[in-house]
């Protein structure tokens, strides 16, 4: 058996390490704090666990059309300001960002990608042949210099990945950059995919949308918002030229979102629910991250995220070495590594847990930091 050449550079060596080395804590009795986490820690809402049993109860179990109910549909236009024929509801948000590589990265095109970033882009990149060209931005509060974005893109670069609330840092673009960098992505006829999957777990700095513009796919879903990762429910918002080339790949590849969960979050957003679901989530995490940066802040030199529920953070050590340290005392977190280029002594921490346990992780955290002294 022979895997395909597409995949050859694609590794799945660090999620193996770190789920062997979770195990054997586990199979020797530690217990684990895990700062992994890449979900809310909530359960989903009620109000969409009802509307979803009731929809299934009314025959929610088939196929929808490709493109979502239209009731979905209409609710996300309304929400964005555009036409309904600019959404496309798809099984998740890595749906949507799969269909979109597929759709737009030409074999052999550059794909530039901020780092650190979300490792599925470097992912979807590969897949698809694209040449990565990777943008540090660990000397700008983990956000991309727009002139060097100008100094290293050309008319090779097919897509530009933009993640902004960021994972893993939490850092938010502000408007004016986001803006130039959509400028000079359609200068070089480049398509920007800006995933703002986290767009309402934000604290001080409310981020920019970019969907509307010709040359922009903006993705997004409501694993975060309504914490049902589980429920598969993402979607595209673009111009209609670029909707239907994404449609060629989600008609066979995620063909439509789960039908009674498209329902219950029509109704939710309907009934006007969202804001209300979603404010008393962002509450919380708002008391964690102040917690946590206040805590950390305290050992390492940290960026406060003002978006999502992760915190970057440089411990000025190898992160392999540091993440299995810190397994050993009782706490798990994210090696830098796999998030890109210059992240080597970086780690990801969710704070996606119970204040208690963040309280407890920090104390571990401090202590370990004093003996190394
Ligand atoms: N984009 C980013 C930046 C994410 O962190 C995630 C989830 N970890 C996704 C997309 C995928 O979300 P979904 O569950 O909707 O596929």
């Amino acid at each position: 058996m022979r895997e395909a050449a597409r995949l050859s550079q694609i590794s799945t060596s660090m999620i193996r390490r770190m789920f062997e080395i979770v195990e054997r804590a586990k199979k020797e009795g530690r217990e684990i704090i895990s700062l992994t986490i890449g979900e809310p820690d909530f359960d989903t809402p009620q109000e969409v666990v009802e509307r979803a049993c009731r929809a299934m109860n009314a025959g929610f179990t088939h196929y929808t059309s490709n493109f979502g109910l239209e009731e979905l549909r209409s609710a996300i236009a309304e929400r964005y300001g555009v036409d309904s024929s600019n959404v496309m509801v798809t099984a998740g948000g890595s749906e949507a960002l799969l269909n979109a590589s597929l759709a737009f990265i030409e074999e052999g095109s550059k794909v530039v990608i901020p780092s650190p970033n979300f490792l599925s882009y470097f992912t979807y990149a590969k897949m698809c042949g694209g040449q990565i060209v990777q943008l540090r931005t660990h000397d700008n509060g983990f956000l991309p210099n727009v002139e060097k974005l100008n100094e290293i893109i050309d008319r090779n670069v097919s897509v530009i990945f933009l993640n902004y609330p960021n994972n893993p840092t939490g850092a938010v673009i502000d408007e004016k950059d986001a803006r130039a960098i959509v400028e000079i992505a359609a200068d070089n006829k480049a398509i920007v995919v800006s995933d703002e999957i986290y767009d309402q777990i934000y604290y001080d700095v409310k981020p920019t949308s970019l969907a509307g513009y010709e040359n922009v796919v903006c993705v997004n879903g409501f694993s975060k918002s309504l914490s049902m990762t589980g429920w598969r429910i993402g979607f595209t918002i673009a111009d209609e030229k670029l909707i239907d080339p994404m449609l060629k790949v989600h008609q066979v590849n995620g063909v439509c979102a789960p039908a009674f969960a498209q329902k219950a979050v029509a109704e939710v957003m309907a009934e006007g629910l969202f804001y209300s679901i979603v404010s008393k989530m962002v509450r919380e995490f708002r008391q964690r991250r102040d917690y946590l940066y206040s805590e950390l802040s305290k050992i390492y030199d940290v960026v406060k995220p003002e978006g999502a529920f992760y915190m970057f953070v440089n411990v000025n050590q190898d992160c392999m070495e540091y993440t299995e340290n810190l397994i050993k005392l009782g706490v798990a977190v994210t090696p830098g590594l796999p998030f890109g280029d210059g992240n080597e002594t970086y780690v990801r921490i969710s704070y996606a847990n119970s204040h208690e346990n963040l309280k407890r992780a920090a104390e571990i955290i401090r202590e370990y930091e004093s003996q190394r002294a």
